[in-house]
């Protein structure tokens, strides 16, 4: 497994590879990795010649007030972690390389950005767009894989691609969760043993909505009260919204008729986690 830190050294990799006809499957993370990262490693190997990780924690995507500076990084075992499920190269350039002195160019995807997350991360998903345009030009994928974890940030860069015609495959991968249910992320090492426990609420909540539609209920406010009761029972989290949306377009539904995202985001303490289930009708 290569480590690459330097721009320019990657693109000279990358025309390697192209010159010798193989393909990309990329898979980019903010690193300190862990299951979930590791779910989009193995569909990447199944479907590509050369895998390729970017590990990049991007200023651009954290608000001044967010945690950029205490993000969890741990180059040393995310390496091993990665040479054992099959990663290639791993990209981990440095941030005063991809944003110099000057940077000025973004990319906004309008509308998807701007509601659930966007409400209170305004400018968040610019930076994701704008670093996965950056890293997409750089590593020039044939697939790339997201996970379904952050199912808004699927549907922006679905979104991107077509609306930029990037010939890229956008492929979106399962939560992976803890044997107790728990969405897996890095930061979850933030939650003391207490918070952690509370934290299950959230997967809960959404196996509860998960059931009522089973069970016939077609209506979001019911489903978002019920959701909300459940959590407020738990005093380290507090909602930061519940929603249910269609999972493309990611507006309100009125009804759930055919399949609905139920999302949710939440502090957790001073941590702030998202969960989401896709339900049909
Ligand atoms: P991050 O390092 O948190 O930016 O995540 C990098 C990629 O891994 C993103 O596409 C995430 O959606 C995905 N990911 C993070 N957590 C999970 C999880 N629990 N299950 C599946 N994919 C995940």
């Amino acid at each position: 497994m290569k480590l690459v830190n330097s721009i320019s050294r990657m693109s000279t990799l990358v025309k390697m590879l192209k010159k010798e006809g193989k393909s990309i499957g990329f898979v980019p993370t903010m690193g300190y990795l862990h299951e979930g990262h590791m779910s989009l490693v193995r569909a990447a190997r199944k479907h590509a010649d050369v895998v390729v990780m970017s590990i990049f924690v991007n200023p651009l995507q954290f608000a001044p007030a967010e945690d950029y500076d205490k993000y969890p990084r741990d180059l040393n075992r995310d390496e091993e972690l990665a040479g054992t499920a099959g990663v290639d190269i791993i990209f981990c350039p440095a941030a005063k390389d991809m944003y110099p002195e000057g940077y000025t160019t973004y990319v906004d995807v309008e509308g998807l950005s701007s509601f659930l997350c966007g409400v209170s991360r305004p400018g968040h998903f610019k930076g994701v767009t704008t670093i996965v345009s950056k890293l997409f030009n750089i590593i020039r994928p044939d697939i790339a894989y997201f996970g379904q974890k952050d199912a808004q940030q699927v549907a922006i860069i679905k979104k991107m691609v077509k609306d930029l015609n990037m010939d890229i495959e956008i492929k979106s991968m399962p939560i992976v969760r803890e044997r107790d249910g728990l969405a897996m992320s890095s930061r979850n090492v933030y939650l003391s043993e207490g918070q952690r426990s509370e934290a299950l609420v959230l997967n809960q909540s959404l196996a509860k909505a998960a059931a009522l539609v089973k069970a016939g209920e077609r209506d979001p406010e019911k489903i978002i009260k019920t959701m909300a009761e459940m959590i407020a029972k738990k005093p380290s989290v507090k909602i930061g919204y519940i929603s249910v949306v269609d999972s493309e377009k990611l507006t309100d539904l009125r009804a759930i008729s055919k399949e609905a995202l139920i999302a949710v985001a939440a502090f957790v303490g001073k941590t702030r986690l998202i969960d989401n289930i896709i339900v049909k009708a």
